[in-house]
């Protein structure tokens, strides 16, 4: 498996898709076939979407990469996810948040899930995987943000929302960025970059993507 791992790296890579040394270190270490449901363990390698539990997805490699790449990810910092679905991506962002031999103070990752049987396999393919110190999954409505843990460095939802939702704007940090697909539910949407900086919010639009809706008080409605 982790030849087909290295394998998908060097096809991002030459595709132009990688390129900031420690996603690709990232995406490298994360052992996506212990994320993807067992019957798809052998697809874990493919640059596609996978069907996960409750009708959900775990988004496509290259879609991971590009929206790491987008939140401009550090060590120490503090990333809240917005759709913990399998736990993948929140592995992803805590292997370059909260490197193991780091030094300063590590970071964190916070995943909310709405879906009970989803945040419960989140939490346990993250345990299995030794990324429970590292990330903390919640389960509840991510429109509203995570109050316990604001504000933070950087937002990510990997799910569409009609608008973005105002609470994950109020708890980002001055200086900080979120990455958040926004449109219609099960159509083509735009993958936002906001920048906030004090009360301004910048916010341009790098291409168009397809994530599930995000459902819940500033989503859709379930
Ligand atoms: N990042 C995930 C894939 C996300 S799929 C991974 O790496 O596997 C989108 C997820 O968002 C789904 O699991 C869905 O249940 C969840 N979701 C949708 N609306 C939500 C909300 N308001 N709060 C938290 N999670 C939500």
């Amino acid at each position: 498996m982790s030849e087909k791992r290295e394998q998908l790296v060097r096809r991002l890579i030459e595709e132009g898709v990688l390129s900031q040394p420690e996603v690709i270190r990232a995406i490298s270490k994360v052992p996506r076939e212990e994320f993807v449901i067992p019957d798809l363990c052998e697809q874990a390698y493919m640059d596609t979407p996978l069907p996960s539990l409750e009708g959900q997805t775990i988004s496509a490699p290259h879609m991971v990469a590009i929206m790491c790449q987008l939140l401009s990810l550090k060590p120490g910092q503090i990333v809240l996810e917005v759709g913990a679905g399998t736990g993948y991506h929140a592995a992803v962002c805590a292997e370059i948040v909260a490197p193991r031999q780091h030094g300063i103070k590590d970071g964190h990752v916070f995943a909310i899930e709405r879906i009970r049987s989803l945040a419960e396999f989140a939490r346990s393919n993250l345990a299995r995987c030794g990324y429970s110190d590292r990330v903390t999954v919640i389960e509840g409505d991510g429109t509203l943000g995570y109050l316990d843990a604001a504000p933070y460095d950087r937002i990510l939802v990997t799910a569409a929302a009609p608008r973005i939702p105002p609470p994950l704007k109020a708890q980002l940090k001055d200086g900080g960025r979120m990455v958040i697909p926004v449109g219609e539910a099960y159509s083509i949407q735009d993958l936002i970059v906001v920048e906030r900086s004090g009360n301004d919010f910048r916010e341009w639009t790098y291409g168009g993507c397809v994530f599930v809706p995000l459902c819940g008080r500033y989503g859709w409605s379930p």
